[in-house]
């Protein structure tokens, strides 16, 4: 049975380039970034060359990229290295409550250290208003953080403009682009962002890799503290294979990142529009236009979506409930709870994203699939049978 991957946003295949590029920096070049020898200052350079497209795609100085672990180490970068550089000037952080645990937990952390949190709330399709965040700012505030694009419903946030309100009022301005970077377009000075997060794993390289820009000026603590690699902001031996894996990702993602939104972005409506035609009782999660081009995200009302995605899995054809992290536990999405969804529609979501080797016949076979199994499912659900 051929499968079909429509869980992009949870993790993407390393492209065969990017595999290739990393494997020479395992078995022939592994010298130690920090080496003075050859071996060294050849892995130095392809890590060198790897920042240098990691700035490219968002405008930035190769000097601003600290590579990390992924994306939660450069949320917790922020947020913690912002809060204890900045505990002089205030105690006040300003961000979203649809944001990524990696955020959220983060946060929770830092309350629990003397520092206040506002967690804005959003509208039925997921946006922050610029005007919210203007009115949370107190004199204590030291970071306002709001994702680009949600991992979940999809919805792309006014960065613009939000960035605009954290300069005008000197605030730092951090954005979460794990969910972006390489898929929609970027840039640092038109977005008014100083810190910006990025994961590897969601761009076609490799897990366990990241960054975190850090705009020249911005004041941040470390989170890890030994040598001093990457310009003494982050300690560790320099992971060069992820490094280069992710440069390469990153560089193969701007040549083909325009097209792949077109064409990502025309199979995503035809998903969503034949889901939705033939499934009575469903709805579209997040924004209709200001969305990712690659998500799909869905709730079908009278089913479970664990029971969906498991005869899904059946068929070969692999989503997700909800984003990767929550989706062990049983509770609802706190991204669709913000978006007011009832907590029985909250049950019954999926969330389908696809990918650069999403083709048009996989596109057609779930509209296929999909809507018989809810056909199923909805024969057997005592509360199909109940409703009014
Ligand atoms: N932020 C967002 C928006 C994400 O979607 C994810 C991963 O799902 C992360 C952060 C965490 O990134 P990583 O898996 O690289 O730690």
């Amino acid at each position: 049975m051929d499968r079909i991957y429509l869980d992009h946003a949870a993790t993407t295949p390393v492209a065969p380039e990017v595999a290739q590029a990393m494997l020479a920096y395992m078995t022939q070049n592994y010298g130690n970034a920090s080496s003075l020898h050859s071996f060294g200052q050849e892995a130095k350079e392809a890590v060198e060359n790897s920042r240098d497209h990691a700035a490219s795609i968002i405008g930035a100085k190769p000097e601003e990229i600290v590579f990390t672990s992924g994306g939660t180490e450069s949320d917790n970068f922020v947020f913690k290295g912002v809060a204890l550089a900045r505990k002089d000037k205030g105690n006040h952080i300003i961000t979203s409550a649809i944001e990524h645990h990696a955020v959220l937990e983060t946060c929770k952390f830092l309350e629990t250290q003397g520092f206040s949190v506002t967690y804005l709330g959003v509208d039925e399709y997921g946006l922050v208003d610029p005007d919210d965040v203007k009115k949370a700012v107190t004199d204590k505030t030291i970071l306002i953080s709001i994702m680009h694009a949600n991992n979940e419903i999809g919805t792309i946030e006014p960065i613009a403009d939000i960035g605009a309100v954290a300069r005008d009022h000197g605030i730092y301005f951090h954005t979460d682009a794990v969910q972006t970077l390489g898929h929609c377009p970027i840039d640092v000075d038109a977005l008014h962002v100083d810190l910006l997060s990025a994961s590897g794993h969601k761009v076609y390289g490799p897990k366990g890799v990241g960054m975190l820009y850090i705009r020249k000026g911005t004041r941040i603590a470390p989170l890890l503290h030994g040598g001093d690699q990457e310009r003494r902001r982050r300690a560790s031996t320099i992971n060069v294979p992820g490094i280069v894996g992710f440069g390469r990702a990153v560089e193969l993602a701007k040549g083909e990142m325009k097209e792949e939104a077109v064409r990502q972005s025309a199979l995503r409506d035809r998903l969503i529009e034949g889901l939705h035609s033939s499934i009575e009782d469903s709805r579209l999660n997040g924004h209709p236009a200001k969305r990712l081009p690659n998500n799909v995200n869905i709730s079908i009302a009278y089913v479970e979506g664990e029971a969906m995605l498991l005869t899904l899995d059946m068929s070969g054809i692999a989503v997700s409930t909800g984003s990767a992290c929550t989706s062990s536990s049983l509770e609802p999405s706190h991204v669709l709870a913000a978006i007011g969804l009832p907590i029985e529609l909250a049950h019954g979501s999926l969330r389908l994203t696809l990918g650069r080797n999403t083709t048009n016949h996989e596109i057609e076979r779930v509209i296929e699939v999909l809507p018989a199994i809810v056909r199923k499912l909805r024969a057997i659900s005592p509360l199909y049978q109940r409703r009014a």
